[in-house]
């Protein structure tokens, strides 16, 4: 891993009310001091409970982040948040191009460098996600697509703290399905060589998370891969244990 500490990020995706609040402060208190001097550990609740998530972990070492975020500072753009609403209320990191924002809300590449664009501006932390979908994989293309999303999608100059990339098998995500650690190596591989084209010496420091259907079950499997400096976690985040299970693979 080098240098590049690792990040266990949750997306609860839209889940969650403030009876949800409970969840967050178990894994607050679940996550030992021995772990948190290890890894950074990141939750995304939907954005209508980041400040009771914030007040939660106030005192602990995890972060707090939103889901989505729009590219401008504010604005005629009704329903829309900006990144600096989120900063305004205590997120630090922001999940950018979710396979989910890509499918049902039409977000392409570009959409995705503005809003990484957007979540630099307002000192966030943009977890920019790629992935190919299941009939890419089966074409061949999976290497092409990602890399392709990484170039466009990445904004110049993107530095570790203003930059974390997501590898998320769309075919994967809340499927139960993974790809073989081997896939995983290639595709995160192939990942950390673009970067270091598009992002010269800081490459190097830049976290590559895998995400899609990581449970505590194969946690260990899949962080141990190289290049794998942590996990964006669905399903498995909305259960204290579970998210505390994925943790604890370190
Ligand atoms: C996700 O949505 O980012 C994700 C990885 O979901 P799941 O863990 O449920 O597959």
């Amino acid at each position: 891993l080098g240098t590049r500490r690792p990040l266990v990020a949750g997306n609860w995706k839209m889940n969650g009310t403030r009876a949800s609040i409970p969840v967050v402060e178990a894994i607050r208190d679940g996550l030992t001091p021995d772990l948190a001097s290890r890894i950074d550990a990141l939750i995304c609740p939907p954005s209508t409970l980041i400040s009771a998530c914030v007040a939660a972990v106030s005192g602990s070492s995890i972060a707090i982040g939103g889901q989505n975020l729009h590219a401008r500072e504010n604005g005629a753009f009704t329903g829309s948040i900006s990144a600096e609403m989120l900063a305004d209320l205590g997120a630090t990191y922001v999940i950018v191009g979710h396979s989910e924002r890509r499918a049902y809300h039409h977000e392409t590449d570009d959409g995705v460098h503005a809003k990484a664009l957007g979540a630099r501006r307002a000192g966030l932390c943009g977890i920019i996600c790629v992935g190919e979908t299941i009939e890419e994989r089966e074409q061949g293309r999976a290497l092409d697509i990602v890399r392709a999303q990484l170039a466009i999608g990445l904004p110049k100059g993107a530095t570790a703290a203003d930059t974390v990339i997501a590898y998320e098998p769309v075919w994967a995500i809340g499927s139960g399905r993974t790809p073989t650690p081997k896939d995983i190596a290639e595709v995160h591989a192939s990942l950390r060589e673009m970067l270091d084209k598009l992002a010269g010496e800081e490459a190097h420091k830049i976290r590559i998370l895998y995400g899609g259907s990581v449970k505590p079950s194969n946690a260990r499997e899949i962080l141990s891969v190289e290049n794998v400096d942590g996990a964006l976690v669905g399903g498995a985040s909305l259960v204290a244990q579970d998210f505390l299970g994925i943790c604890a693979a370190y």
